[in-house]
């Protein structure tokens, strides 16, 4: 073990731990592991986060003038001049030659990053001050303490090239040093992906010269061209790993070939109290489209809260039962199954349409006799929670899944409903999901988008209420409550205490409140930490208007339908999301009547983000738009888990900012699979290779061999 922390072998691979590296020893090892490097191949990944482009180190006694130069050195002393505007930051570095002055004009973000004592190379114009020599505003690189006497310091390999992002007992030096043997080594490292003539028509280099750069670019320019291809390359594996797990789902399974007709058609329609809209139909058409293929469909179904998504699920869950198959409608939580069901009988009343709600509370004999009627074929449309995934549910004839809300569930469970045969399956979401998500995350579905919500709702007003206009916001709302409306309070958490002004965020301490200031109506309080009988009863009693005033967690995030509703007053609501801000404010609007949306928070608040939150909430009232911003201040990182789809992480590339690249990586991608699915041809042997180590068995490629 010994040998191998010293020495580096001379066959590297790519599969090799980062251990065996030369100054990598256990210590290291688990440093880099938790940095999520392990082996050679992970090191080759792991990007530096900056670059630096610096002129050679000089002298401090050979300086020129009027030069573009850089220094290498020790910082004496530091001296920070807070009484100017902007702040002054200074320091003197000195080497075995001389000291320079460093003078920094509006420095103050220098006073907590250079201290005495620190080995730095800074660079920038040489000039003149009170007949000693100065940079001025050059730039830094802190350097390794010991970098003055190690002569590797000074090699341009060490302080110029990629910075890494470093580590507790891992430095970026550190890194690099570890990383040079590979970087010399990189021919048998790296294969090359794709041809001569298609590297030229993307305008990309080839692979080697790609991760040699990117460690150590030459020039800016080759950087950029490293990066560029580097990108490309990830949207591509990715792109490549969802082409073929669409694939997979469509030409290796087959699912029933739903029969359409006029007649049909008509029949279902006469189920809806009211005419559908064009972008119902137009989804309808899609859908109807696929589910007459003998492919399974795997269509996302997009739409702002109460743009009529349901109605659209419905009619195709009744065109799989014309087909005499079953249907299997899934929803997160048990409130919105309920809520399904509810709005299923409605359209269904009279209807010899047999349907049945499965949720966790079902048990005994009732469940028995139920999963038998389901088994037997006796049952057409079962609504349910993740309860439907038990074991021992099992369908005579599944021929439609409708999964609402489908990015609480992982593709897991999309998959495990399809262990009885390969159904159609139709995912909702009210969320709107930015293009560039739905081109990653459900990069293997197909996508409809219902646009425009029915006719005759009423706008809703957004406003953001600081905490001194409470009292107003409250008389507002007893005028509305007196009109015989509805009012939703909404709160971040069950309890809580007051902060500082007093504010209660708490949905138990606010329903006390509000029975006091609403005295003369009905007030109820709603939670996810009921039980779900008591849940369900106060939702009907609100529904049949018997409720005035529900206050409640988030609990009603989703899917609740009541027109009279036209209030909602959100509390605390900086503390929320954007997505959900706006999925909060689905639940009015749905009416006729003018609603209002209050966000009850701080006009002080110094938080940016949640500035900008709460101000695109009043000015929009677009999902898609919402949703667009929300990616753009939270960063795709935070929004999506890409692991959790059952996708490889970008390390480099990312989802907006180089979504042109995604798009044309998306093309090639796709089409390549159409051309070689099974990625069999040997031309494509060094992609399938990298597609396998990248997404391991989730993509089940390995069968593919
Ligand atoms: P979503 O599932 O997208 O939230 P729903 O399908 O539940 O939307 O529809 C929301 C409301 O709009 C429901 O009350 C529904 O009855 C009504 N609705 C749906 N489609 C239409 C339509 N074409 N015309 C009028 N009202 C409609
Ligand atoms: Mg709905």
């Amino acid at each position: 073990m010994a040998d191998a922390i010293t020495k580096t072998p001379d066959d590297i691979k790519l599969s090799m731990p980062v251990q065996f590296l030369k100054g990598v020893g256990p210590a290291r090892a688990e440093i880099f592991a938790k940095l999520g490097v392990q082996t050679v191949g992970d090191l080759l990944e792991y990007f530096p986060r900056d670059w630096v482009f610096a002129p050679e180190p000089k002298k401090i006694d050979n300086l020129q003038i009027g030069e573009t130069a850089s220094i290498l050195g020790l910082i004496e002393s530091t001296d920070f001049k807070n009484y100017r505007r902007p702040p002054i930051f200074e320091a003197a570095v000195s080497d075995d030659t001389g000291i320079c002055r460093i003078i920094c004009f509006n420095g103050g973000y220098l006073r907590d990053q250079l201290h005495p004592g620190q080995a730095v190379i800074a660079w920038g114009k040489v000039g003149e001050y009170k007949h000693s020599i100065q940079l001025t505003n050059p730039k830094f690189r802190i350097l390794d303490a010991d970098a003055l006497e190690n002569k590797d310091a000074i090699d341009p390999f060490f302080f110029n090239g990629g910075v890494y992002p470093a580590s507790n007992g891992l430095s970026s030096v550190q890194i690099k040093k570890i990383t040079r043997p590979v970087l010399e080594n990189l021919t048998p490292l790296v294969s090359e992906f794709y041809d001569d003539q298609f590297l030229k028509k993307m305008e990309l280099i080839n692979r080697k010269d790609a991760f040699q750069w990117i460690h150590l670019p030459p020039d800016e320019q080759k950087l950029a061209k490293a990066k560029r291809r580097l990108k490309f390359d990830e949207f591509f594996l990715m792109q490549l790993g969802l082409a073929l797990r669409r694939h997979r789902n469509t030409q290796f399974a087959s699912a029933v070939e739903m029969k359409s007709s006029d007649q049909i058609d008509t029949r279902i329609r006469k189920r809806f109290p009211f005419l559908l809209t064009d972008d119902q139909d137009k989804t309808i058409a899609e859908i109807v489209s696929d589910m007459q293929k003998p492919v399974p469909m795997n269509r996302l179904l997009q739409g702002d809260v109460g743009s009529g998504k349901t109605v659209v699920a419905l009619y195709a869950a009744l065109l799989a039962v014309a087909n005499k198959t079953q249907v299997a409608i899934m929803a997160p939580t048990e409130i919105l199954a309920n809520q399904h069901f509810l709005s299923i009988e409605r359209y269904l009343r009279n209807s010899d349409v047999k349907r049945v709600l499965i949720t966790g509370g079902l048990m005994g004999s009732k469940r028995d006799e139920i999963i038998n009627e389901i088994k037997s074929g006796q049952t057409d449309i079962i609504v349910g929670t993740v309860a439907l995934l038990e074991k021992d549910i099992e369908f005579k004839k599944l021929g439609l899944i409708v999964i609402d809300e489908q990015h609480k569930f992982g593709v897991h469970q999309r998959a495990s409903l399809r262990k009885d045969g390969t159904p159609h399956c139709l995912v909702m979401t009210a969320t709107p999901i930015p293009r560039t998500l739905a081109m990653t995350v459900f990069g293997d579905l197909d996508i409809s988008i219902i646009k425009h919500s029915p006719p005759g709702r009423g706008a809703v007003v957004t406003r953001w209420v600081a905490p001194s206009d409470r009292k107003k916001a409250y008389e507002f709302i007893r005028e509305r409550l007196k009109a015989g409306k509805q009012a939703y309070f909404v709160y971040p958490r069950i309890t809580g205490v007051e902060d500082e002004e007093g504010d209660i965020k708490a949905a138990i301490d606010g329903y006390q409140e509000l029975s006091k200031v609403f005295n003369e109506f009905k007030v109820e309080l709603l939670h996810g930490q009921m039980n779900s009988e008591k849940k369900q009863q106060i939702m009907a009693d609100f529904r049949r208007n018997k409720i005035k005033v529900l206050v409640a967690t988030v609990v009603i995030e989703v899917g609740l339908d009541i027109p009279n509703a036209t209030i909602m007053v959100i509390e605390g609501a900086d503390g929320f999301g954007l997505a959900q801000l706006h999925q909060l404010r689905g639940r009015i609007g749905r009416g006729t009547d003018k609603s209002f949306c209050f966000l009850f928070a701080d006009k002080e608040t110094e938080n940016e983000i949640a500035r900008s939150r709460l101000e695109m909430m009043e000015r929009s009232n677009d999902g898609f738009e919402i949703a667009e911003h929300d990616l753009r201040l939270r960063g795709p990182g935070e929004l999506f888990s890409t692991r959790q789809h059952g996708l490889p992480d970008l390390k480099i590339a990312n989802i907006i900012d180089d979504y042109d690249l995604l798009v044309l990586a998306r093309r090639c991608a796709f089409e390549l699979a159409e051309k070689d699915a099974l990625l069999t041809e040997p031309t494509h042997k060094n992609i399938r290779r990298a597609l396998i180590s990248k997404f391991g068995d989730s993509l089940g490629l390995a069968d593919v061999a």
